[in-house]
């Protein structure tokens, strides 16, 4: 009986943004076939990549307002107390 590995997230990640080569992808791909859970996360992982881009371009033109939405709702906080330490880090320096 063959057991077949799952696939990585880190290779889901890149097949998502389409930067795996042809004979890394095939096995991906056999193995997507027969597993519906690797099926879900590629999914997801899909989606991630693609609200990731689309944020990004979005970030690029300046409209910031949709980007934010897709954020979990623990990093504002986190990156306001990251950069008030680093700010005052930085005063007590100079
Ligand atoms: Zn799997």
């Amino acid at each position: 009986m063959e057991i077949v590995p799952h696939v990585s997230d880190d290779t889901l990640e890149r097949f998502a943004m389409e930067s795996l080569r042809g004979s890394e992808s095939e096995p991906l791909e056999e193995h997507l076939l027969i597993c519906p859970g690797c099926r879900e996360r590629l999914k997801a992982t899909d989606e991630f990549v693609t609200a990731m881009t689309s944020a990004a371009a979005k970030m690029q033109k300046g409209q910031r307002r949709k980007a934010k939405a897709i954020l979990p709702s623990s990093a504002p906080a986190k990156s306001t107390a990251e950069s008030n330490v680093a700010e005052r880090n930085g005063h007590e320096s100079e």
